[in-house]
């Protein structure tokens, strides 16, 4: 498979390479180490990611300010990233081949071809089996890309999806000239006093039900206002729930324009993204997300824990 989809990367001219909405690491580095080499090759790449604002931490990663908010008009190879269903891409489903990418379970394989590794901790990681098994080598711009978005995916080599396998991939990319502590800073040490003001606004607001085992809080959009916070400033808040000794199962919900966004976390037992699947969205065992329109919020909570039954 991994033969076969450089083959037809390598036959294609008018690639783009996208990643889901409201990007992580892993999406927007995933994407964005394939591009140098593409260029090289001669290719028109472009990388798409249809997020307006792009999260401001992510601005040390290679080429990052080539990202483009709109599909180009001639596509013949899409390559996805990190993306686990087809809608999580915001466009119009274009007419051309698809090379998917990702290590979410609930994978929806909606590619032509479907590189999908859902023990992998990281879509990077299979980025960079991709560029293995066919023989590209390695340089600083490519695996500051895989690096970083290895790092976060593990929660800095913290989470269960962590194993030796994890520490020789990073290793191979720290060889090739990932620098981690740079990379380490640049995504942890850089926090907006916005963003610590969420976060506290958060735990004021956050509620402990079933003996401690669920924290869940939900975050308005007055609470964005009041502190002057992104919406990509919110990304931690489910983990500061998670953090706490007797939290099982964390819920965050964030409202949006038309509805809510829903992210859950769960610590050692709980099954998140079968939950998240339930409500159409999906993610992996211990992350998992979904979104949901026109509902009352208190329903929703009460909801989510009928479903995870603790
Ligand atoms: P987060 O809570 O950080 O937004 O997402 C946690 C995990 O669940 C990520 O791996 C993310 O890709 C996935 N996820 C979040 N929201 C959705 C969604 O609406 N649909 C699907 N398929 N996956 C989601
Ligand atoms: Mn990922």
């Amino acid at each position: 498979m991994y033969k076969k989809a450089w083959d037809i990367i390598s036959k294609s001219k008018h690639i783009t390479l996208i990643s889901h909405i409201n990007p992580d690491a892993d999406a927007l580095g995933s994407s964005l180490a394939l591009y140098p080499l593409l260029k090289e090759m001669g290719k028109k790449a472009i990388v798409v990611n249809m997020t307006k604002e792009l999260p401001i931490r992510y601005d040390f990663l290679p080429n990052i300010d080539k990202i483009k908010s709109a599909l180009p008009e001639k596509i013949d190879l899409l390559i996805s990233f990190d993306c686990g269903s087809i809608d999580r891409l915001a466009i119009k489903k274009p007419d051309a081949f698809i090379i998917n990418i990702d290590h979410h379970r609930t994978n929806t394989l909606y590619g032509d071809i479907n590189l999908i590794d859902a023990q992998a901790p990281s879509a990077s990681c299979i980025v960079l089996e991709l560029l293995s098994q066919n023989d590209i080598s390695l340089r600083r711009d490519i695996s500051t890309c895989l690096y970083t978005a290895l790092a976060e995916d593990t929660g800095f080599f913290c989470y269960e999806n962590v194993n030796k396998n994890t520490f020789e991939i990073a290793a191979r990319l720290i060889e090739a000239k990932a620098d981690p502590v740079f990379i380490a800073r640049k995504l942890n040490e850089r926090n907006s006093l916005a963003k610590l003001r969420l976060i506290s606004i958060m735990i004021q607001k956050l509620q402990l039900v079933n003996f401690g085992m669920i924290g869940y809080a939900i975050l308005s959009r007055d609470d964005f206002q009041k502190s002057g916070a992104l919406r990509s400033d919110s990304d931690e808040c489910v983990d500061q729930i998670r953090s706490l000794a007797t939290v099982e199962l964390a819920i965050l919900l964030i409202e949006e324009n038309e509805g809510y966004k829903v992210s859950l976390r769960s610590k050692e037992r709980l099954d998140v993204s079968h939950i998240a699947s339930y409500f159409g969205g999906g993610g992996h065992k211990r992350a998992a997300g979904f979104t949901v329109d026109h509902k009352d919020e208190k329903e929703i909570i009460k909801e989510i824990i009928n479903k995870a039954d603790i």
